[in-house]
């Protein structure tokens, strides 16, 4: 569906946003997971044609067995793309159905039938065909968050691109609005950016680690967790513990659990000293490898 090839992108002020990026990624629900700052906004931008890369190259199938040349051909690109950004702002005092109608005559649809009925069928795929009157300033973070997936579909792309959209939900919410994208995966390509791991182990099938502008890992998760298995470790340990703990092992994470720190440390054989060995989880694979990055430089 897409293929990157080392894409690479320096901001003005020497930041190294993009650091030769290469990646293919499939129609299907694609988590790009990384901290903040790790380049996924960038890599966003530059692929929904917001922002331009400094050299390298994106491509992607127009769906009638040619390709699109992503970084050239932005018209094109955008016929087929529907992009919901990290800071997706909305008109407070308009309601969901009047902008969501708004933005289908700008994304071309003039025939006002068909567009009335585009503009239903979509209020009610994202559940919010009952508050499509009211104020978008009335909705909650996660029905804003729907609403932007609803404008992101107009125009039946076949390329979805979200930005961080989890951020700021609460547990209910955010499992809605998973849900909802997971739907929307079955039938086009959706590319998730994300620094929240369970956002890529509940929903996708493949993904990519990304830090410093690097793509550390890509692949299926549940690869990623089995080259893991059986070199996870945990225990609890003192807090005062914790430095020693530190030095004398690959720690991966620290967290407290009633209060007292839980470690979980990677080492390919039994550390013994009271550690117990677990399943691996993509949280693990995902500290192992920025582990592994940092250990690099
Ligand atoms: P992420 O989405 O993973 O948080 P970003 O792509 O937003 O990462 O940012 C990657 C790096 O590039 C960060 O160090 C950020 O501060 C920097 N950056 C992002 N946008 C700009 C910009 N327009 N000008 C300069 N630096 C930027």
């Amino acid at each position: 569906m897409i293929t990157i090839r080392s894409l690479h992108k320096t901001y003005s002020n020497g930041v190294r946003a993009l650091d030769d990026i290469s990646l293919d990624i499939p129609r299907g629900m694609f988590g790009l997971l990384g901290p903040n700052g790790a380049g996924k906004s960038s890599l966003m931008r530059t692929l929904a044609t917001l922002q331009d890369a400094d050299g390298g190259s994106a491509t992607m199938d127009d769906g009638n067995g040619g390709s699109i040349d992503m970084l050239r051909e932005k018209d094109a690109v955008r016929r087929q793309l529907g992009y919901l950004p990290q800071d997706f702002g909305v008109y407070p005092k308009v309601s969901a159905e009047d902008l969501l109608n708004h933005f289908a005559v700008l994304k071309g649809l003039t025939a006002r039938g068909a567009r009335k009925d585009t503009v239903e069928g979509l209020l009610k795929q994202v559940n919010l065909w009952d508050a499509r009157k009211r104020k978008l300033g009335t909705y909650s973070g996660g029905m804003r968050q729907r609403f932007g997936i609803a404008q992101a579909l107009l125009g039946q792309p076949r390329l979805v691109i979200v930005d961080e959209p989890t951020a700021g939900l609460d547990p209910e919410e955010r499992n809605r609005f998973l849900n909802l994208l997971a739907e929307i995966g079955e039938n086009v390509a959706v590319i998730l950016s994300t620094h929240i791991v369970e956002d890529v182990t509940d929903l996708c099938q493949r993904m990519a680690i990304m830090n410093k502008g690097q793509v550390l890992l890509a692949g299926e998760p549940a690869d990623a967790i089995a080259a893991l298995e059986g070199q996870v470790w945990r225990r609890r340990v003192d807090k005062a513990q914790l430095a020693q703990y530190q030095s004398r092992y690959q720690v991966l994470s620290t967290r407290l659990v009633g209060g007292q720190p839980m470690i979980h440390v990677f080492a390919e054989s039994d550390p013994g000293d009271g550690f117990e060995r677990i399943d691996a989880g993509l949280e693990d694979v995902y500290f192992r490898q920025l582990r592994l990055q940092k250990k690099a430089a």
